[in-house]
């Protein structure tokens, strides 16, 4: 099995030994919080430090309600947490039998051949690895507005020219627009859902894409959302060999945000041009083995993701409900956990007189100013978020003094590719 396979060769394994070591460190502390609570491990939320969606840049007190980032409140399954105990105790050894049976169950779900698969710790390495090896200077990247930022940014690095196209009117990727936006770009960027909307772009659009786009360009779909749907995957036009690279994540429906586990899916020589990004952009890097096995419980636990997805549906569709009752605007038909609320003032200002009141909300977008992000947090937890937004709507914009000021970067940095 060569690298690609397991995400690993022993150097690049030794580099990144510190975000491994990270992941084991962080197993007693997930089973702590879990015996504790007696209930999900991450209902505690995260009170350290981060950045953006992976993230606050500051202290937050106990009782914040953090609904910024994306993540799962509910943590990772016992299932997972099981199969972490029972790994835990092998980590003094290189194993990588954990990673590749891991492979195994993956490219069994998906009917994928053997080497189509990269499994790495989170999405964001090999998202940045997948635009990376497809944009330059003369292959520019085509993107949707608003979206995910790590599409420009990886642009910005590559100093491949940018072509941000405005979602549809049903908040969709426009691929027709897409395919107009520039006769040969090196990559499309799809976010399925769509991060900041949650909304849904049809898997017919990408398969238009696919087949009307130049030859020689590649679309890279980010499903990292994708489990909250009720649509199809497109990792099946994978296993088909086209020009498509799909990415998926631990880190959402599998609450494995801070245990670091996700899946870059493509034909092999798609994926063999990630080693072609310089360094040190280029960090494929590998997972621990309580990662990996954590990965696999929680694709083999049939149970999972259907119930996590009606839990999160059945909160999103209750505070949607309120938000609408009492007259606010919402980015309609969000399938993830997530969605965007017109507060009629610049976002940020809305952000922080909402931490005033111990509840962190997500970020804004240059393309919807006036909207910020909200994650899909428990029932209780969005509750909170209800009163809070009543109460901050109802002050004049403006008016807000000594919130404590919350920095949120515009986007998140992959931990493989941290450097703080
Ligand atoms: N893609 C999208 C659209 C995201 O929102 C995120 C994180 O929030 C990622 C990728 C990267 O996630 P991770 O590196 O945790 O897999």
């Amino acid at each position: 099995m060569n690298s690609i396979h397991t995400g690993v060769s022993r150097r690049s394994f030794m580099r990144i030994l510190g975000a491994a070591s990270a992941a084991a460190t962080a197993f007693p502390a997930f089973g702590a919080v879990q015996q504790a609570a007696g209930a999900p491990a991450q209902t505690q939320g995260r009170r350290g430090l981060g950045g953006g969606d992976m993230g606050e840049m500051r202290h937050l007190s106990a009782d914040t309600v953090i609904i910024s980032s994306n993540e799962n409140p509910l943590g990772p399954a016992q299932s997972a947490l099981s199969a972490i105990s029972t790994t835990a105790p092998m980590g003094g050894r290189y194993h990588q039998e954990e990673t590749m049976k891991t492979v195994a169950v993956f490219n069994d779900l998906f009917g994928l051949k053997k080497g189509y698969l990269a499994l790495t710790p989170g999405s964001g390495g090999p998202l940045d690895l997948a635009l990376m090896s497809n944009i330059g200077p003369d292959k520019p990247l085509v993107y949707g507005d608003p979206s995910y930022e790590q599409g420009p940014r990886a642009a910005d690095t590559m100093k491949a020219p940018k072509f941000p196209v405005p979602l549809t009117a049903t908040y969709a990727h426009d691929v027709k627009a897409m395919l107009k936006a520039h006769p040969s770009p090196g990559a499309y960027y799809i976010v399925n859902p769509n991060n900041p909307t949650g909304t849904m772009t049809p898997k017919e659009d990408i398969v238009w894409l696919l087949n009307n786009k130049p030859a020689g360009s590649v679309v890279i779909v980010d499903e990292a959302y994708h489990h909250f749907s009720n649509d199809e995957s497109v990792i099946d036009l994978v296993a088909q060999d086209k020009d498509i690279i799909v990415l998926r994540t631990f880190s959402k429906i599998y609450g494995m945000a801070g245990l670091r586990a996700g899946v870059a899916v493509a034909r092999p020589d798609l994926l063999a041009k990630f080693n072609t990004v310089a360094p040190p952009a280029r960090s494929l890097a590998s997972i621990s083995i309580t990662s990996a096995a954590a990965a696999r419980a929680s694709l083999e636990d049939k149970q999972l993701v259907p119930l996590r997805r009606k839990i999160n549906a059945d909160v999103r569709s209750e505070t949607l409900e309120f938000l609408e009752k009492h007259g606010y605007k919402t980015v309609p038909g969000s399938q993830a956990n997530m969605f965007m609320v017109d507060v009629k003032r610049p976002g940020r200002d809305f952000q922080q007189a909402m931490l005033k009141e111990n509840v962190a909300i997500g970020r804004t977008w240059a393309a919807m100013p006036n909207y910020v992000r909200v994650t899909v947090g428990t029932k209780d937890e969005m509750q909170k978020f209800q009163t809070a937004f009543v109460k901050c709507m109802d002050t004049p914009p403006g008016t807000v003094n000594g919130a404590a000021y919350l920095h949120l970067p515009e986007f998140h940095v992959p931990s493989e590719l941290y450097r703080g």
